[in-house]
């Protein structure tokens, strides 16, 4: 049989495609385009001249905290597992972003297996949590649960995810791109990549696409969305960076007792633009030190096992000039961004004390993309199953961190009660079209406000998890893993169990 890998593409692309014959050129989408969007055409390639690179059980494309999940666990559990990452670190946001801290899932027991191994790691390496935070703004001291809770160091977590691949034998090839899907029978038999090599494919029985952008998806054909229905616009990117050689107390001090903060948690603490230190930072845009895009957001975390640096949370990138789904516009992002970072790191070093001696110490190595295309699933999560506190018999996780929408024109950060949580079903990580996909993080089968509260770090790794363990499960007992029935699965081998 023939067999043919396709890149859909839009109308835009369509139009400069003619006279194109390379394969390079095409995943972009307009920044005016539907927001629903299914490919509006499918350029096929003939692929059975393109050499096999390796051969896997299962491959993961993408190795951001939901594949490298997905990796670790599906070679736990007997499978013969690829992984394939554009860079050169696992970990995508985590640790290329620059995200800092872990959040919390602000539910108790939703560490699942995978979590705990994580943390123990870290724990073990002389990074414990702070599980009881502090009073503040005169409350009583809480309690964070779930995920790593601040203590996930990029640095430190890259090595124990290479640590972990090689313990259970999961193949990582790094510095490989995703280029186009073989798809035949509602299966797909192939991905092809990009190496240093060229092009080659990888044949696989299982594919996890985990790339955040669910590139490997929308190679097959599978439905997106993308962006808010009321806006048109996906949440706002950030370009993150580190700060070090900052004198904390000093920092400290000068929020609380100059500018009267309360929020300021020493030696672990976060500093942000509140309401009552907003005149601090409006001051600098009145004397042109900072734009007003500059200040829309300011945030930054003092990161365990880093003494003297900072992770910056900001700048955000003003989601009217730029898209996380149009090529062009990701790219002046980045220059635009960098720029917002010099004016930022000048302003914190001219203005607050205990900045004086600091530099910029890293610069994100990819964007920080809240959102960018999520799939139409078998399952569709949507904030009624937040706000219900839906729960499901093939659960693989749950969560209560809020719907955090960045946009301030929407302004929906929005919580439980103390208490409650939402479950993900195993159905929002599979497709009515494709057999042998799941689909795990960011862009897993959700709409805009569902994403906004299941795309933090310890969800997205619970449900890599799952997936893994999902695939390996569907091939030793011959089940289409988009029929697998989660809830079937022997308690013991699940890595979460619903109490309904
Ligand atoms: C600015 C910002 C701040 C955030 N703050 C927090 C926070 O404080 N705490 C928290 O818990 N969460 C936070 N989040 C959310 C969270 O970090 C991410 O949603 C989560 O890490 C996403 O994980 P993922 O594995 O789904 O995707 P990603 O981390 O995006 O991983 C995708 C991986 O796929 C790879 N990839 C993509 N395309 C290809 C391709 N074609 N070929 C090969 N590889 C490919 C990428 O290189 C990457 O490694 C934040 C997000 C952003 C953007």
């Amino acid at each position: 049989m023939e067999k043919f890998f396709s890149i859909p593409i839009n109308r835009r692309d369509l139009m400069k495609l003619a006279g194109l014959t390379t394969a390079g050129l095409f995943l972009s989408g307009s920044s005016n385009s539907p927001k629903v969007e299914a490919a509006e055409k499918v350029v096929k390639f003939d692929a059975k001249n393109i050499p096999t690179l390796m051969s896997a059980d299962v491959c993961v494309c993408g190795g951001g905290s939901a594949g490298t999940a997905a990796a670790i666990c599906a070679a736990q559990h007997g499978a013969k597992v690829v992984l394939i990452e554009k860079s050169i670190s696992l970990g995508g946001l985590q640790t290329l972003g620059c995200v800092y801290p872990c959040m919390s899932t602000i539910i108790e027991d939703s560490d699942t297996p995978y979590i705990k191994e994580i943390n123990s790691r870290m724990e073990n390496l002389g990074y414990k949590p702070d599980i009881e935070v502090k009073p503040i703004l005169g409350l009583a001291p809480f309690k964070v649960y779930g995920g790593g809770a601040e203590r996930y160091v990029p640095e430190v977590l890259v090595e124990i995810y290479d640590e972990m691949c090689e313990e259970v034998g999961a193949d990582i090839l790094y510095n490989t791109t995703i280029i186009g899907a073989v798809t035949e029978n509602q299966k797909i038999s192939s991905c092809i990549v990009q190496t240093i090599e060229g092009i080659s494919k990888i044949d696989a029985k299982i594919f996890i696409d985990a790339s955040g952008d669910a590139v490997l998806s929308r190679f097959a054909g599978i439905p997106v969305e993308s962006g808010s229905k009321t806006t048109g616009r996906n949440q706002p990117m950030s370009f993150r960076f580190e700060m070090s050689g900052i004198d904390e107390m000093k920092v400290y001090e000068f929020f609380t007792k100059k500018l009267n903060e309360e929020h300021l948690m020493p030696p672990d603490f976060e500093l942000a633009k509140w309401s009552k230190n907003e005149d601090f930072f409006k001051k600098g845009v009145i004397n042109g030190e900072l734009t007003q895009d500059d200040i829309t957001y300011i945030q930054a975390f003092t990161i365990k096992g880093k003494p003297g640096t900072m992770s910056m949370n900001c700048p955000e990138l003003p989601p009217l000039k730029f898209s996380a789904t149009d090529s062009i516009s990701y790219s002046k992002a980045v220059s635009f961004g960098r720029r917002m970072i010099r004016r930022l790191a000048r302003f914190f070093q001219k203005n607050i004390p205990g900045f004086e001696k600091s530099h910029i110490s890293r610069e994100a190595a990819i964007l920080g993309v809240r959102e960018s295309w999520r799939v139409v699933g078998k399952y569709f999560m949507t904030e009624e199953d937040y706000w219900e506190a839906r729960k499901f018999p093939d659960a693989v996780c749950r969560t209560a961190y809020p719907i955090d929408i960045h946009d301030t024109t929407l302004n929906l950060s929005k919580q439980l009660k103390k208490g409650e949580f939402y479950e993900i079903p195993f159905r929002a990580l599979v497709t009515n079209e494709i057999e042998n996909l799941a689909v795990v993080g960011r862009c897993a089968s959700g709409n805009f406000s569902a994403q906004a509260s299941f795309r933090i770090q310890p969800t997205c790794m619970s449900m890599g998890e799952a997936a893994g363990i999902a695939a390996a499960y569907s091939l030793k007992n011959n089940i289409s893993l988009n029929n697998l029935e989660w809830d079937k699965i022997p308690e013991n081998i699940r890595s979460y169990v619903s109490k309904g």
